[in-house]
């Protein structure tokens, strides 16, 4: 725990003159909070002060914090032994999560790849897809066809993918794979199908089919790129227009994977499956970096088959046993839990009591989907301001430009969710007034 040599002054002082973190600057940073505690939905600050968690640590979280089941996963393989190279060797671990993986995702998926981080499973992603086309003859099919809005990671081939205007690039022109971009989908989830919507995507796959290797996009919620939710029905087009097409499909859940959208996988909403699958984030519960790719018998062997013989890839920390262990224990305290009734219940209590956000005057849009609640402002929110009030009206939610958004830990009580959702209120509603006066 945390003493005050620990995360008192001097320490911070360090932290500012010597570390990263996300998106940050080194000649500025905003503040940060040292925290020395995370118990169930609720963090502890080295002041004493606790806040509740509207971030799941970005998505991960989803058992909350200290889980005894996640706990007793970590420290019974630790015991036996922390890592082990998967080169040559496997382990009890390894074969259990993939079990489950292949069982949990669509049937057509059952081959698995364990990587280090979301961004290296869409890296993976995408080799595979353009290992696959060369192993066909074709490889002249190396581009990828991306949504706008969408988010993929911050690798270069992730990069590539995500927003061409909001993402990296105009900082890394010339240096990233130019890639195709489709309109942002913009039928919403709930509303009423629009044939129009998956125009400009079906436009763009049939001109360009001769040099893509795949189509990449986050099934049904698209995350970091905008918090959007869209029609199930454009994700079931895409699968259509893929297969007329012979283009592979990538489905990125890494946010949406394991309940967070109501449905296991967000793919369940157009009973969709890809042909390759990244997952990440919540896989570990929140405890360890691990991710996976998915994919089908079809495009496993036809890879093997090609010139390398292999597919080339195999990081050092593949399928490290800890972060192994404690997902096997985390998908199964998910499946063993009534989480369905749990999102439900959480995404209908978002509804109600986000729905006063709604009528503030700096508020454009408020959705809901599952256990992710979006605040859409008019204007970006500044970071330095909105943050210390969230912490002063303890909760810790952590916008991104116009985007309040919140998906707690499924556990979150129904209390600690009014705790939640009272303090967007009123910490917006004061912003407002607090703008409105010069
Ligand atoms: C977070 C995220 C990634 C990147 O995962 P990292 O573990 O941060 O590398 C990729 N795709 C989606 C949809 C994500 O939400």
């Amino acid at each position: 725990m945390g003493t005050d040599s620990e995360t008192g002054a001097d320490a911070l002082a360090f932290d500012r003159a010597h570390l990263w973190h996300p998106y940050s600057s080194m000649i500025d940073p905003p503040p940060v909070y040292p925290v020395v505690g995370a118990e169930g939905v609720r963090l502890t600050l080295a002041d004493g002060r606790t806040l509740i968690d509207g971030m799941a640590s970005w998505w991960t979280a989803i058992h909350g914090y200290n889980h005894p089941r996640l706990n007793h996963a970590a420290e019974a393989q630790l015991r036996r032994m922390a890592h082990v190279m998967f080169g040559g060797l496997t382990h009890a671990p390894a074969i259990e999560l993939a079990r489950r993986l292949v069982l949990l995702t669509p049937a057509p998926l059952e081959k698995v790849f364990l990587c280090d981080s979301g961004s290296v499973s869409v890296e993976v992603a995408i080799k595979m897809a353009i290992q696959y086309w060369q192993a066909r003859g074709q490889p002249g099919r190396q581009r990828v066809l991306a949504l706008r809005g969408g988010y993929h990671g911050d690798t270069f081939a992730a990069m590539s993918a995500c927003d061409p205007d909001t993402g990296m690039h105009h900082l890394f022109k010339g240096v990233l794979a130019e890639q195709i971009f489709a309109p942002r989908p913009s039928c919403r989830f709930g509303d009423a199908w629009d044939p129009d919507d998956i125009a400009g995507f079906a436009r763009l796959i049939e001109a360009h089919r001769d040099e893509l290797a795949a189509v990449i996009l986050e099934p049904v919620v698209q995350g970091a790129g905008g918090m959007w939710f869209y029609h199930p029905e454009y994700l079931r087009q895409v699968r259509a227009l893929c297969d007329a097409h012979g283009v592979l499909l990538i489905a990125d859940e890494i946010a949406t994977g394991f309940g967070r959208t109501g449905r296991l996988f967000a793919c369940e909403h157009a009973g969709i499956a890809p042909d390759i699958l990244c997952l990440g984030k919540a896989l570990t519960g929140g405890y360890v970096t691990l991710a996976a790719t998915l994919t089908t018998a079809e495009v496993a062997e036809t890879i093997s088959r090609g010139g390398a013989g292999c597919f080339m890839h195999g990081p050092t920390f593949m399928a490290n046993p800890l972060a192994c262990s404690v997902a096997v224990a985390s998908i199964d305290l998910l499946l063993e839990s009534d989480w369905q009734t749990r999102v439900g219940g959480i995404e209908r209590q978002l509804r109600a009591e986000l729905a006063a956000c709604a009528e503030l005057p700096g508020v454009r849009d408020v959705r809901v989907l599952g256990a992710i609640g979006v605040v859409e402002m008019h204007d970006s929110v500044d970071l330095r301001r909105l943050t210390p009030r969230f912490v002063d009206a303890g909760i810790w939610l952590r916008p991104f430009g116009r985007l309040v958004y919140m998906m707690p830990p499924y556990v979150i009580a129904t209390e600690d969710l009014s705790l939640l959702t009272g303090a967007v209120r009123d910490v917006l509603s004061e912003l407002d007034a607090f703008e409105a006066t010069p």
